[in-house]
């Protein structure tokens, strides 16, 4: 019998069972045992609105909608759900909301939402904590619009149920990578004296000696991992390791170059459902080849759509054999610095003096520290696919996380998918705090890299010593 043939007798077999069975209500009802439903809904902040947390500037004009965009995997022991969304970061009490409440609405457990932030600049950052100790100082909704937030958890999870009535069968899964040129580079640079700093920022191509200092370390390659169902890719995750901002900062709220990349995907396979999750990428900026025009917006996001075209060019199909879940808890340490005791960052949100966004800044670092006391660990999930692993990491883990989970499954394509839980902030390797890294954004303390090694270690199944 052809290929041909078993197409068409298998789109006959679907046919039949479709109209038999009512969709969606029976995961297991024909020939492969998966299946994955796609969901997507508009999450755009509204005018007035802060953007990054601590940005001075609100939203005053939508340039892009922002998005959450997922996937419920159904066939494993139970329902995973891989989810992203547009914004900056979501934290602490919020993201465990967040992922409660998806949870619920795909029939399975908390652990199992990969729930990821792409990160953009011009979007924001939700802690209800934090929001709930601004209250406190008369600050309401000044991190996040509450009232927006319930209405926008509300619409997420009824286009998760209501994915869950087109669930299709998955009988394959694809493994793309493809080499992006002249996006990523670090922002560590070394200066002719051979002092480290980590100042290259996101816009720093404008500055010649920026612009000329050489890449390094970065991951160059986008990975795509694709289910289909036969000969048709249903749903593409492409990752890729950088900041995904061109300019930010002046109210105009957008899904900048990765969600403009995305949407052209989307455009031009309209069969195949895109999701873009930003890949570990804390020290990752497209700073050497980024000025921050609109020019550069549109040359970045027309090179990261190469990657993806290339990428899906090059897809290799396996027949999927599996969707297995584990997950490891890591409880990472705060940051021991003066400024960010409970103490100081107390009085920093109660001094009236002190600016707005300061206080908001200081609720956030309380919040974490809150959650830390209470001996609430960060989820470090992985689903096992078996030809690939996708794993989701905590906050903004830098490059080198991503090269290390690679190296512990040489036999496996491994996506690392960061901005899970965003408390952290920046999270560095030893090296990097022994080089001085800090910032106002890094709440975390050395010793990071151990603990989540152990984590990547577990869900990997990496038994090496
Ligand atoms: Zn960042």
């Amino acid at each position: 019998m052809t290929h041909k043939w078993q197409a068409v007798l298998a789109a006959a077999i679907l046919a039949v069972v479709g109209t038999w069975n009512p969709v969606g209500s029976a995961p297991h009802a024909w020939g492969g045992d998966f299946r994955v439903s796609t969901f997507r809904a508009d999450v755009t902040i509204p005018l007035g609105h802060r953007c990054m947390g601590v940005l001075p500037t609100k939203s005053s004009r939508i340039v892009d909608p922002l998005e959450a965009r997922g996937i419920v995997l159904l066939g494993g022991e139970s329902p995973v759900v891989i989810v992203v969304f547009d914004w900056c970061e979501i934290r602490n009490d919020s993201y465990d909301q967040w992922r409660q409440a998806i949870a619920d609405a795909a029939g399975t457990s908390r652990e199992r939402v990969l729930l990821s932030c792409n990160h953009q600049h011009d979007a924001p950052v939700i802690d209800a904590g934090a929001a709930r100790l601004l209250r406190e100082v008369g600050l309401p909704n000044e991190l996040f619009d509450e009232a927006f937030q319930q209405r926008v958890v509300e619409r997420v999870t009824r286009a998760v149920r209501e994915s869950l009535q087109r669930s299709v069968p998955v009988t394959h899964l694809g493994l793309g990578t493809a080499r992006v040129e002249r996006i990523a580079s670090s922002r560590r640079v070394v200066d002719e004296q051979g002092r480290v700093s980590f100042g290259r920022g996101s816009r720093s191509g404008g500055n010649a000696w920026m612009r000329e200092a050489p890449e390094g370390k970065i991951d160059p390659v986008l990975k795509m991992i694709s289910f289909w169902n036969g000969k048709q890719p249903v749903v593409a995750i492409s990752c890729y390791a950088t900041h995904p901002m061109s300019y930010y900062g002046r109210g105009e709220v957008s899904w900048d170059f990765v969600g403009i990349a995305r949407d052209r995907m989307q455009r031009l396979f309209p069969g195949t459902f895109q999701i873009y999750a930003t890949g570990c990428s804390g020290d990752v900026t497209a700073g050497k080849y980024n000025r921050g025009t609109a020019e550069d917006r549109e040359a970045l996001a027309a090179r990261l759509q190469a990657g993806m075209i290339a990428a899906r060019k090059n897809t290799r199909r396996v027949p999927l054999s599996q969707v297995a879940f584990r997950n490891a808890q890591v409880a990472l340490e705060f940051h021991p610095s003066p400024a960010l005791t409970v103490a100081s960052l107390r009085s920093r949100l109660q001094d009236p003096s002190a600016s707005t966004e300061s206080r908001i800044w200081a609720a956030m670092g309380l919040a974490s520290r809150q959650r830390v006391a209470a001996g609430r660990n960060i989820d470090v999930p992985c689903v096992d696919l078996g030809a690939a692993q996708l794993v989701l990491l905590p906050g903004e883990a830098f490059v080198a996380y991503q090269w290390m989970a690679q190296r512990m499954r040489p036999d496996s394509l491994v996506m690392a998918i960061g901005y899970g839980e965003c408390w952290p902030g920046y999270i560095p390797t030893d090296a990097d705090f022994q080089d001085g890294f800090a910032d106002k954004w890094l709440w975390v303390a050395p010793g990071s890299e151990a603990r989540l090694k152990t984590a990547l270690k577990k869900v990997l199944r990496d038994h090496h010593p």
